[in-house]
């Protein structure tokens, strides 16, 4: 589908299909949304602007940007804001986390059974942050007894050890976003961001423990082929990952990388089965599917249940 462009009041406006529908918010998110704000704490939900919000918050997965929210890294295709943090990382903020999942379910409406601990890139940090990651999956998971914690790491620019010190905190689900097909990948991401180099955190992470759920995401309509997203998904499956996440790239100005395509929901759904017959344990693939969205409710549906 091809895109129409109206600029208004220095808002950015897409034009987007008729299947692009947002799902307004519910008195529980606004009250979730209270809290975080409380702790003083950052959701990629509201950093990157996501259309899901209100959904998965209701449907008990909440999403956090912990490490603060500037990254060192300016990919084409992110709003979150880019800089330089000069060392600067909250060393309460693994607690903070821990108090505010619990607070959350205190409000007795639904229950957060479900966290995603995600962050920006912090290439100005001795470990790029991983110690501190590991840290708040911790944490969380002292102070919440059954919960489940997702991590949605960065590539930490390859090295095993810091996947590792993240890895020895014993998340349930191990993430990282491979993001686009290798032709796009200069085209879309950080310059220090790599396709060979994403593929290699997911399999070190499946080898340092092999009982690990890994877990990747592709946004669609950036210009790839079929083909391209296949031999992707061909990859990501030759790293071990079990959990694929397909959705459509929105763009978020006019600063950044432009739509080529909306995919129609069909065409979603015609990868989502050549995934599953390449043995993704389970693909959720649709317009609005992004890294976390629902992932609560999918890890349970086809992770625990099956
Ligand atoms: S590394 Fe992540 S948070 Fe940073 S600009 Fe790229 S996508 Fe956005």
């Amino acid at each position: 589908m091809r895109i129409q462009l109206e600029l208004r009041q220095g808002h950015f406006y897409d034009f987007k299909p008729g299947w692009f529908r947002i799902r307004p918010p519910t008195k529980t998110f606004s009250e979730l949304k209270g809290l975080v704000t409380h702790f003083g704490l950052h959701t990629v939900c509201q950093e990157a602007h996501c259309p899901n919000m209100a959904e998965c918050w209701s449907g008990g997965t909440a999403t956090f940007m912990v490490l603060g929210d500037t990254c060192t890294r300016g990919c084409k295709f992110c709003a979150v804001k880019t800089g330089n943090p000069k060392g600067v990382v909250n060393a309460e903020e693994p607690s903070l986390l821990a108090q505010c999942v619990k607070a959350m379910n205190l409000l007795g409406k639904e229950r957060i059974s479900y966290v995603v601990i995600t962050s920006v890139d912090r290439d100005d940090l001795p470990d790029q942050g991983a110690g501190h990651f590991a840290s708040c999956v911790r944490e969380v998971k002292n102070a919440n007894r059954d919960i489940r914690v997702e991590v949605l790491t960065p590539d930490f620019r390859g090295n095993p050890d810091c996947v590792r010190t993240v890895v020895d905190a014993f998340p349930d689900v191990f993430g990282h976003n491979l993001e686009t097909v290798r032709r796009l990948q200069g085209k879309v991401r950080d310059p220090r961001a790599g396709y060979e180099q994403s593929l290699s955190v997911l399999a070190a992470a499946k080898e340092i423990n092999p009982n690990l759920l890994t877990k990747s995401s592709m946004m669609l309509g950036l210009g790839e082929t079929e083909e391209e997203t296949i031999e992707a998904m061909k990859d990501l499956r030759h790293a071990g990952v079990d959990m694929l996440m397909l959705g459509q790239y929105l763009r978020p100005s006019a600063f950044h990388v432009p739509v080529a395509e909306y995919m129609p929901p069909e065409k979603f759904n015609k990868l989502k089965l050549a995934g599953e017959s390449l043995g993704f344990r389970y693909v959720a693939a649709g317009p609005f599917v992004r890294s976390s969205y629902r992932a609560g409710e999918l890890f349970v549906k086809n992770i625990l249940r099956k």
